[in-house]
């Protein structure tokens, strides 16, 4: 949101925005360029027309979408793409299809990415030059997992009130319904604050409350504007840097962290041979010859978290449809060795990616895993 104001008073001419999401009454205390009245309406068009009425000369233009329903001759349009999205899967997503436009006979096809975001009172701004620096896909091992309890602690020794609210969506819930907990439904979320308020006052354990067991279930790290502000603003200032060649461009991560004193740290992230959007080879995986067809698709779930997966032979495991899923289940506990030979490149696909993955399984010669 800061983006777009930022971004128009640099005299940007065109901006196009894309954005599925409707404002919610939540949203008026950091993303100014909307109020009350607009409650309910939809994000790209409330902020465009705001922009359009404050900033002589500068057109913007909304779209109410996702991001992967648009085609490819809607991101051909661009010269410069930046993303503040909410997941790693939609910034996956961006990252594949633009580096996918690259033609390299055409260098008016690598359009530059600018990534922002923020948790907390920490972000992060990256500037992919599709093709020549590192791209989202090469560090994505390291995007730190969320943060979660051992089993065992929420179970037996809860200490925390993070802790029962975590058993109560993880133990209790299953147990207690048949039916999927739903972080969005009301009566679902006072439920598991209420389950979880009565397993903390048998362990005399103080400090479960609504908003508490909200954040815990949802995962939710409070946005904070000003934090947001900063971010928004050094993207603006690499996207005009890249726009008009008055200085070098951010190469390629910074990251801010206002969380313990106040730094910005940038640093240069090295491309990767082996990765799957930008880089020509296929993944390598190193397994013991007594893995299993699991074990790979564990090993490779931070890149793949719903894969199916296909050897030159045909398939070994499908998610879809269910027909084939059924079929191929019983490959799941099978040793690698008995579906291919060592050095075998198969093919991974996932419903969340817009690409296949190439991988190289090799069987490492002893057998200790
Ligand atoms: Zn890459």
């Amino acid at each position: 949101m800061a983006t777009r104001q930022n971004l128009a008073a640099l005299r940007v001419l065109v901006i196009d925005v894309i954005d599925m999401d409707t404002i919610d009454v939540t949203n008026l205390n950091r993303q100014f360029l909307f109020s009350e009245s607009d409650v309910g309406k939809a994000k790209a068009s409330v902020a465009a027309e705001f922009v359009n009425k404050r900033v002589p000369g500068v057109k913007v233009v909304p779209h109410v979408s996702a991001i992967q329903d648009m085609s490819d001759d809607f991101y051909e349009r661009f010269n410069i793409v930046i993303c503040g999205l909410d997941s790693v899967e939609a910034r996956r997503w961006i990252n594949a299809k633009i580096v996918g436009l690259v033609d390299d006979n055409d260098p008016t096809t690598i359009r530059p990415l600018i990534d922002g975001g923020t948790e907390g009172l920490r972000g992060q701004v990256r500037v992919i030059l599709p093709t020549i620096t590192a791209c989202y896909e090469c560090s994505l091992d390291m995007i730190a997992p969320q943060k979660t309890y051992p089993l065992c602690t929420i179970a037996a020794t809860p200490r925390l009130p993070e802790h029962c609210i975590e058993w109560a969506l993880v133990v209790g819930w299953p147990q207690w319904h048949s039916e999927l907990f739903d972080a969005d439904r009301p009566d679902h979320m006072q439920e598991m604050y209420e389950r979880a308020l009565e397993r903390a006052k048998e362990h005399c354990i103080s400090g479960v409350t609504l908003s508490l067991t909200q954040g815990v279930v949802k995962h939710i790290i409070p946005a904070i504007a000003s934090t947001n502000a900063i971010v928004a603003s050094a993207c603006c200032t690499e996207a005009f840097k890249l726009a008009t060649a008055i200085a070098p461009p951010l190469d390629n991560y910074m990251t801010y962290a206002g969380n313990d004193g106040a730094h910005a740290y940038p640093f240069s992230l090295d491309a990767r041979p082996d990765c799957p959007v930008c880089g020509g080879e296929a993944l390598r995986v190193d397994l013991a010859k007594s893995a299993t067809l699991s074990d790979l698709l564990e090993s490779i779930a931070v890149q793949a978290p719903k894969a199916s997966i296909s050897a030159a032979s045909g398939p070994l495991y499908m998610r879809n449809p269910p027909v084939l899923e059924k079929a191929t289940r019983a490959n799941l506990t099978k040793p690698l060795s008995e579906l291919f030979e060592s050095g075998s490149e198969l093919v991974v696909t996932d419903a969340t990616l817009p690409f296949s993955l190439r991988v190289t399984v090799r069987f490492s010669q002893d057998d200790h895993r």
